[in-house]
C-alpha cells in the first residue's frame, strides 16, 4: 500500500492527517487522490466508512492552498448531518491554512447564511434545496468561479424527491462555471450514472471498489421463528452489555425510536459517521442487498473490527441469499444458547404486548432494560 506522500500530498496535509490518526491512505484515497490532484474529474464508488470524504477534502485543500480564494469549492450532500461532518473534516484538515467554510442547509436562518456566503468562504457545503433558494433570492454571492463541484452521496441526492431535486440542481448547475473539476461519490454508481447524465464531466476517472463489505466485518445471522425474534434481540443486547459494557450497538428496525442503545431506521444507514459502533443488529432482514450493505457499513469502519448480526425469520431466507450474492460472501451463523432465550421469552412478550396496546412497537426494549430513554432520531 502506498503512503500519502507517494500520492502527491503535501507535507503539511500529511502532518494534519497524522494529528487525526490518519497515517495510511484507504483504498478510495489511494485510487482517487492522484487523478484529482492531476486535475481530472472523478467518479468514485466507495463503500461506507471507506474514507471517501478525506479522499476529496485533502486534494481540494492542497489545490486551495496553492491559490487561495473564495468560493473555491462547493460540496452538495443530501443531509444536514453529512454537511456538518464534511465541513468538520475541511475545518480540521484545513486549519493551518486558515480555511473558512460555510454550511448552507435547511432549517437555519437564511439571512445569517446569506451574510456568511457574502464573506466568500473558501468552501461551501450545502444541501441542494437551500443553496438553490439562496441562488434564486440573492445576488450578494457568486459561485461562478468555483474550481471544484463535489456531489457527495450522489445516489442519495437523487432519492431526495426527484422533481424538486432536479430543479434545484438545474439552478445550481446554471450558476457554476463550465470549466471546473467535478467529483462525484456514490455508493451505487451504476444507477446514479444513468440519472446524472445532465452533469457535464470531462472524461472522468472512474473508480469502483470491488469489495462491498470490509474484511474486518464479521457478518452473522441468527435463524429465528418470527414469534421469538424479539427475545433473541433482547438476549443479544444483554449478552453484549454483559460481555462488553463499553461497546455501542446499533439496531436497525422498521420503526423509528432511539434508545440508549441506538436504534436506527434507514435514515441513519448511510453516511453518518458514528465511529464507535461495534455491533450492528438487523432486527429485520433488509429487503434489498444495497440496504444491508449500508446498514452493516456503520460498523467496522476505517480499519476497525465489527460484527453484524441479522435476525432471519422463516420468511426472509430468500433475502439472505440475494444479500450473499451481492456481497459475495456467506453469512455465518451466530451461536446462541437457545435455552437462555427461552428463559426471557415470556417476559419479553409481556413487555411487548403492553407496548403494542399503546402502539409503540419497539419500546419494549426500553421497558425491558429500564434504560434511559433518549430522544427520537
Ligand atoms: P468516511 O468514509 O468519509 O465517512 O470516513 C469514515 C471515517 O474514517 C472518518 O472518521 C475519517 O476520519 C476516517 N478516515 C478517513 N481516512 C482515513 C485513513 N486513511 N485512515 C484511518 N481513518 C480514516
Amino acid at each position: 500500500m502506498s503512503d500519502f506522500s507517494s500520492l502527491g500530498l503535501s507535507d503539511w496535509l500529511i502532518q494534519q492527517c497524522k494529528q487525526m490518526g490518519i497515517s495510511k491512505p484507504t483504498q478510495v484515497q489511494e485510487n482517487c487522490m492522484p487523478p484529482i490532484l492531476e486535475g481530472r474529474d472523478c467518479m468514485g464508488c466507495a463503500k461506507t466508512g471507506s474514507g471517501k470524504t478525506a479522499a476529496f477534502v485533502l486534494p481540494v485543500l492542497q489545490k486551495l492552498s496553492e491559490d487561495p480564494y473564495g468560493i473555491f469549492c462547493l460540496v452538495l450532500t443530501p443531509t444536514r448531518e453529512l454537511a456538518y461532518q464534511i465541513a468538520e473534516q475541511f475545518r480540521v484538515l484545513g486549519k493551518p491554512m486558515g480555511l473558512r467554510d460555510c454550511i448552507i442547509v435547511g432549517g437555519m436562518d437564511m439571512i445569517t447564511q446569506a451574510l456568511e456566503l457574502s464573506k466568500k468562504p473558501h468552501v461551501v457545503v450545502a444541501t441542494p434545496g437551500r443553496l438553490a433558494d439562496h441562488i434564486r433570492s440573492s445576488d450578494t454571492f457568486s459561485i461562478k468561479k468555483i474550481q471544484f463541484l463535489i456531489l457527495d452521496e450522489a445516489d442519495r441526492l437523487l432519492e431526495q424527491g426527484c422533481t424538486d431535486f432536479t430543479k434545484d440542481l438545474e439552478v445550481i448547475l446554471a450558476a457554476v462555471p463550465v470549466k471546473r473539476q467535478t467529483l462525484l461519490f456514490s455508493a451505487t454508481l451504476t444507477d446514479t450514472l444513468q440519472e446524472l447524465k445532465g452533469i457535464a464531466m470531462n472524461k472522468p476517472f472512474f473508480w469502483e471498489s470491488k469489495v462491498r463489505t470490509v474484511e474486518e466485518l464479521d457478518q452473522r445471522y441468527i435463524l429465528t421463528p418470527e414469534k421469538v425474534k424479539d427475545a433473541y434481540l433482547v438476549h443479544l443486547i444483554q449478552k453484549f452489555q454483559d460481555e462488553h459494557d463499553d461497546w455501542s450497538i446499533m439496531i436497525f428496525t422498521n420503526t423509528c425510536n432511539v434508545f440508549k442503545i441506538l436504534i436506527a431506521t434507514d435514515v441513519a444507514s448511510r453516511g453518518l459517521d458514528i465511529p464507535t459502533v461495534q455491533v450492528v443488529i438487523n432486527h429485520n432482514t433488509p429487503g434489498l442487498p444495497k440496504i444491508y450493505i449500508h446498514r452493516v457499513g456503520r460498523t467496522a469502519r476505517a480499519g476497525r473490527h465489527g460484527v453484524s448480526i441479522t435476525l432471519v425469520t422463516q420468511y426472509d431466507i430468500h433475502l439472505v441469499h440475494s444479500i450473499e450474492g451481492q456481497i459475495q460472501a456467506k453469512l455465518k451463523e451466530y451461536p446462541v444458547e437457545e435455552k437462555e432465550v427461552l428463559k426471557i421469552l415470556t417476559q419479553v412478550n409481556v413487555a411487548r404486548r403492553e407496548c403494542e396496546i399503546v402502539q409503540i412497537p419497539i419500546l419494549f426494549i426500553h421497558r425491558y432494560f429500564c434504560c434511559e430513554y433518549v430522544a427520537v432520531g
